[in-house]
């Protein structure tokens, strides 16, 4: 896990947009420290800079900040969200000779954000795999770029079965619950493809990446279709909308049953060495905040009793 200084000095995407005295003073303190080995030479952070430039003010971009976190995983949070900070999250993984994307973003340009970041690390005859978290369109509507690159993309069977049946009107009714135009959807989200994934899951899965494993854990209780990731090589945990960070959980699509069953499983994941936990949506965090989600549950379901 990063401390805070060494995190802040990594997400240097983010200060350029953080008021003048902020600026100014975590410019002071990088003098003070000297240049920067690890962004220096790190080629996802060298490249999130050049990304700054390349996407200027992209309205569906957000303010991503990478993050190195141990062994070959990475993790961006800040990406765009509708309903603005903290935005929603993502992760990257690195094999040998395989990359994985956890979720794509709430837009294509999200979803190319993460892929030109990722190329920074990427020779072209990797495996490229994308796992979808779960259906909601902050995690999903940047899937195009992936599809278009031959990614072998990972869900939920009721993840899958939304996406094949109600996709194609998902970035309307988006647009329609957000009151924008087609064409400021168009400029927002961009050319927003959903399809049926490759592979559908109904049970846990371990994904094989040139002899190291990813576990895909269905851990339903936000909706059914949701699914985390977890990398043991470097003890994170990609949590999706398992976990929120900086917020309570979303609990609005699903009654006790459901909270008694996000419960079972955030325990579930207490058994997992973490390092790292990359919620859906806010700050990065470590195995305290799967207490605190199972706490704030707790509290809802006392109340409903
Ligand atoms: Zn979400």
């Amino acid at each position: 896990m990063l401390s805070p200084l060494q995190d802040m000095r990594l997400g240097s995407r983010a200060l350029a947009k953080r008021p003048g005295s902020v600026v100014a003073l975590c410019a002071a303190i990088l003098l003070l420290l000297g240049p920067d080995p690890v962004s220096a030479q790190d080629p996802l952070l060298v490249r999130a800079d050049s990304l700054e430039e390349a996407y200027g003010e992209h309205p569906g971009l957000g303010n991503p900040v990478v993050h190195r976190l141990a062994g070959d995983a990475y993790a961006v949070t800040g990406l765009f969200h509708s309903s603005g900070e903290p935005g929603v999250n993502a992760g990257v993984v690195f094999g040998e000779n395989s990359v994985v994307f956890v979720d794509c973003g709430m837009s294509v340009a999200s979803g190319r954000f993460l892929w030109e970041l990722a190329s920074a690390r990427m020779t072209g005859n990797e495996a490229v795999y994308l796992i979808l978290t779960h259906h909601h369109s902050d995690h999903v509507f940047g899937m195009k770029v992936f599809r278009d690159k031959g990614a072998t993309i990972i869900s939920h069977s009721v993840a899958g079965w939304f996406l094949r049946e109600r996709g194609g009107q998902y970035k309307a009714f988006i647009a329609n619950m957000e009151g924008w135009s087609e064409k400021e959807a168009d400029s927002i989200l961009g050319d927003v493809l959903l399809s049926e994934p490759d592979v559908m899951i109904d049970d846990d899965y371990v994904l094989g990446i040139d002899g190291d494993t990813l576990r895909v854990l269905v851990t339903p209780g936000h909706v059914a279709s949701e699914l985390a990731v977890y990398d043991p090589k470097s003890g994170t945990l990609f949590a999706g909308d398992a976990l929120y960070e900086g917020m309570p959980p979303h609990t609005r699509f699903g009654g006790a049953d459901e909270w008694h069953t996000w419960v079972a499983q955030l325990e579930r994941l207490k058994e997992l060495r973490l390092e790292a936990v990359v919620p859906g949506h806010g700050q990065l965090s470590s195995s305290a905040l799967l207490d605190e989600n199972i706490e704030q549950l707790r509290l809802l379901l006392r109340d409903v009793n």
